[in-house]
């Protein structure tokens, strides 16, 4: 048997990657607008607020870690994708990024439809009174389970993601005596991340059916004569329990220009027009999925709803024009450009730990836990000083969870006042998407609550987790 051991510790692992942190900012005690939600101030003593609440009180009210989330903000993100999408588009909500019955009644009540991806997610947007046909229904491998319950509700659309599931969405819909819409999702050999996107020739993932292959070869528009995509058009189209109602493409997550869409637009375009002339019919809907990129950072510079929308419609009335089609009814489905940036989490500090000549470990009462993105992505995200402003000098930190694992790191490299205690609060804005959807137990950690902040009054979205829930699910 052979041992291999590793060197650990701080001086062994990482260097500082060069150009991986900037400059200490000029005030440490300035909160970056593009990065906060909306209501997000500090007060003249010093304390960050939001929607007019001080996050000492919020902290003594609901404990730390917990996630607070800018409801006028959140709201207000919604009409602006609604507004910009105008009434010949639709915008669906992707629940994946963060889901309660709180959100499902403001999406509802700001006019946004939503995709959801699992049973779970289909029974939240039900019980919050979500019409089912504003709903729809994404995953790669929906069991029979989810088919039958989205089918038998009356879904609008269930987004097709294999040969397997026509065959099992047909047959559930039939069984139900009814004729379900369905899109089929494609992969159109464009994978984008952040600032920058790949056009491959081959679609290496698990999702969506391919449009190149076959006798059309890959990459062209329309060169998908013989591809998986316009094989799954052929066969739903002879399925009776099935309507055939659009083509839908999700490209990428965190993106920051269009170029992306643009090649995404081109290529379903081209199976649209060949779906044309095999079969006769326009496809009336196209779904361009979602991905669009928020800021982490000062450093990130989104796009706004309205420079989105225009260019994604201008994109697909040039394709279509250009093909001789009616130009479809568009969809798109942003999660973490609505929810992100409306929420941030609150950590109270509780050991400070300085390695001379590197960096100071500041950990918090949270971590990988309530935010795995950092470990999950390598994600950057930036940290405050909440509870007080601070006159110290800046002190390269590292913000660090209270897991049993070095990787759990919050923040991996950040600028924090030089007093930095324990027992002041951080807060890390941006964690509205993605962060309490994909928190865990490790360790047996409870996850934190979502508390809606407005006009000066809070309240709990989705409690604490307690150790009575922990010990519920063991039986013993
Ligand atoms: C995850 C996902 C989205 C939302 O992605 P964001 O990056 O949160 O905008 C939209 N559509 C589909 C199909 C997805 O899987």
């Amino acid at each position: 048997m052979s041992r291999s051991a590793h060197p650990a510790g701080p001086r062994y692992a990482d260097v500082l990657p060069e150009g991986h942190y900037s400059a200490p900012p000029a005030d440490l005690n300035q909160l970056d607008q593009g990065v906060w939600a909306r209501t997000v101030a500090r007060t003249p003593e010093g304390a960050v607020t939001v929607g007019g609440l001080d996050v000492q009180q919020l902290a003594e009210e609901f404990g730390t870690p917990a996630y607070f989330l800018d409801e006028a903000d959140f709201r207000a993100r919604c009409r602006a994708w609604r507004d910009a999408f105008g009434a010949d588009a639709d915008v669906f909500y992707a629940g994946k990024a963060f889901l309660c019955r709180a959100v499902v009644r403001w999406l509802h009540e700001e006019g946004l439809n939503l995709d959801v991806c699992s049973l779970g997610e289909l029974t939240t947007a039900l019980a919050a009174g979500m019409p089912a046909e504003r709903i729809a229904m994404h995953g790669n491998n929906k069991s029979s389970e989810e088919i039958h319950r989205a089918v038998e509700e009356g879904v609008g659309r269930i987004v097709l993601d294999s040969f397997q599931e026509i065959a099992r969405v047909a047959h559930a819909a039939a069984a139900l005596g009814k004729r379900q819409r369905v899109q089929i999702r494609v992969t159109v050999g464009v994978e984008a991340h952040t600032h920058e996107f790949i056009a491959t020739a081959h679609e290496d993932q698990k999702f969506g059916l391919a449009l190149a292959g076959g006798a059309g070869g890959a990459g062209g528009a329309g060169g998908a004569a013989g591809g998986p995509a316009a094989e799954a058009v052929r066969r739903v189209l002879q399925l009776d329990s099935l309507e055939l109602v659009g083509i839908h493409s999700h490209i990428g997550s965190q993106i920051f220009d269009t170029s992306g869409f643009e090649v995404a637009a081109h290529r379903v375009v081209g199976l649209l027009r060949q779906v044309r002339d095999e079969h006769g019919v326009e496809l009336p809907e196209i779904d361009l999925g979602g991905g669009l990129g928020i800021a982490y950072t000062p450093d990130d510079d989104p796009s706004e709803p309205q420079e989105i929308a225009k260019a994604l419609r201008d994109i697909v009335t040039r394709e279509c024009e250009g093909a001789g089609l009616t130009v479809p009814r568009l969809s798109v489905e942003p999660g973490r450009a609505i929810v992100g940036p409306t929420a941030f989490t609150l950590y109270e500090v509780g050991t400070v730990k300085p390695l001379d000549g590197l960096r100071t470990y500041v950990s918090v009462d949270g971590g990988m836990s309530d935010n795995i993105r950092t470990a999950l992505y390598d994600a950057e995200y930036t940290v405050a000083l909440a509870s007080r402003a601070s006159t110290a000098g800046p002190m390269l930190s590292r913000v660090v969870g209270k897991h049993c694992e070095s990787g759990d790191i919050v923040v991996r490299d950040a600028f924090l006042p030089a007093d930095l205690a324990p027992g002041d609060l951080l807060a890390v804005p941006a964690t509205g998407a993605y962060c309490r959807s994909m928190a865990n137990n490790y360790n047996h950690a409870l996850r934190p609550p979502v508390v809606a902040v407005r006009d000066g009054a809070a309240r709990v979205i989705l409690r604490r987790e307690t150790e009575e829930d922990l010990l519920r699910l063991d039986v013993g």
